[in-house]
């Protein structure tokens, strides 16, 4: 459970899952979702650190716990569509969910899996890479601001604007191709950036755009067990880049920079979330609980119709019973 400290002492196994969730109706698994994933979530704690987080629970589960599991995840993915399906008929809030991870930890599968039931029209993945020279001609939130989620929908962001408190932070280089003013490049661009897109993040909330971000918190050596299999696994060649192992050199300079960022960016409104991600149905599941329990905070309802409407309703009703 979640200390105060917001570290994790003992995470919740896949079995005890299994007992927490099972036979749940869809309300109950709400609130328990929330009970959850709130020790995997980090609300901002000035003394956080990623080594109080496991990167690992339950890996090696046997065939009929891993089913359990499964099914369990499935149930989310139920339980999520439901809410989205509220969410888009309500039309007053969004939901943007930030993936950000090293390469391999899992966010292509971990979307693909927790959004599965979603109604499409009601979600928009984007993916941001390497920025391109229009993108380089504004300033770094610019090409983010024009993916954000229209209210009732969910927007996914695979990779973010976290990206320039990340891989621009761990390489100089990077930075000083931006196009800034040279005045601008001082010691203090990571806290002024951090301080940035935290108040950005508060000006979306009050707007109505719930931020839920996402750490897949991915070991080295799982990473590396990857890697191979990518490698060793002709259909998974693809997607392998070389650029992949240059990154994984600066496996440290990254979790620096991942931890100062947590640190700095988590709020009770827009909480970072911890994911164990060495077993990747866990990791799915702790995704499908933190979406959950944002959704349902925001208390969504289908909206009601007025009664003149519903006795319209009627009338229309009998018309068509009548029709020959
Ligand atoms: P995959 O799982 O397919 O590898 P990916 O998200 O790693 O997915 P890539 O095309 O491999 O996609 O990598 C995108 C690269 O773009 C990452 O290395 C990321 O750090 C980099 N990138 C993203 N935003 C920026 C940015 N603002 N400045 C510089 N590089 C960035
Ligand atoms: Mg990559």
């Amino acid at each position: 459970m979640a200390t105060k400290k917001d570290s994790i002492t003992e995470p919740v196994s896949a079995k005890g899952l299994l007992k927490e969730f099972a036979g749940l109706s869809h309300k109950k698994f709400y609130a328990r979702a929330g009970k959850f994933s709130k020790q995997f979530r980090v609300t901002g704690d000035k003394k956080f650190k990623l080594k109080d987080f496991p990167c690992d629970v339950d890996s090696n589960l046997g065939e009929e716990e891993k089913q359990a599991t499964q099914q369990i995840l499935r149930i989310g993915v139920e339980a999520l569509a439901e809410l989205q399906d509220k969410l888009y008929a309500q039309d007053k809030w969004a939901l943007l969910v930030i993936f950000q991870a090293m390469d391999a930890a899992g966010k292509d599968g971990a979307i693909k899996h927790v959004m599965s039931g979603v109604n499409p029209q009601g979600c928009d993945v984007n993916s941001f890479k390497a920025p391109n020279a229009e993108e380089l001609d504004h300033d770094f939130l610019w090409r983010c601001m024009k993916h954000l989620p229209e209210r009732g929908r969910i927007g996914i962001f695979n990779r973010s604007y976290y990206e320039e408190v990340l891989v621009v932070r761990v390489h100089d280089g990077i930075l000083k191709s931006q196009k800034l003013p040279e005045k601008l490049i001082t010691d203090n661009i990571w806290k002024e950036r951090l301080g940035d897109i935290s108040n950005f993040e508060s000006y979306l909330n009050k707007n109505g755009v719930l931020v839920v971000k996402i750490f897949l918190n991915v070991s080295k050596k799982e990473q590396k067990k990857r890697f191979l299999e990518r490698i060793e696994k002709p259909e998974k060649n693809w997607k392998f880049s070389n650029s992949d192992l240059t990154e994984r050199k600066f496996w440290d300079e990254y979790m620096a920079a991942y931890e100062d960022m947590i640190r700095k960016t988590a709020t009770e409104k827009s909480p970072w979330y911890v994911v164990p991600a060495d077993n990747k149905l866990y990791a799915r599941i702790v995704v499908a609980a933190a979406i959950l329990h944002a959704l349902n905070s925001m208390k969504l309802y289908y909206p009601k119709v007025s009664e003149e409407k519903v006795a319209e309703l009627q009338r229309i009703k009998q018309m068509l019973l009548e029709e020959e």
